[in-house]
């Protein structure tokens, strides 16, 4: 049979090995790293998102319920954590 004398191939010690390659990691922004995110004592993976809002007539301030994790890129009220 042909190949004989031939060893070639990669040899492993029994070890699985994972490689990770030609991934590149980007790390997202999100809500815990703006200005307007108040997270929850008693679960700090949920939060509100308080924003000051100015009418002709007033200033107030809304709040909603965000996750901390949120996808903050494209929100347009995001304002980075000093
Ligand atoms: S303004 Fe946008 S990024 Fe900031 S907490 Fe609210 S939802 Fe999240």
């Amino acid at each position: 049979m042909r190949g004989s004398g031939l060893s070639s191939g990669t040899e492993t010690d029994g070890k699985d090995q994972y490689v990770i390659s030609g991934k590149e990691v980007v790390r997202m922004l999100t809500c815990t790293e703006c200005r307007n995110f108040f997270p929850l004592q008693e679960n700090p993976q949920k939060g509100d998102c308080v924003q000051r809002v100015v009418d002709p007539r007033q200033a107030y301030y809304k709040a909603k319920p965000v996750d901390a994790e949120r996808d903050a890129s494209q929100c347009p009220g995001f304002q980075k954590k000093n």
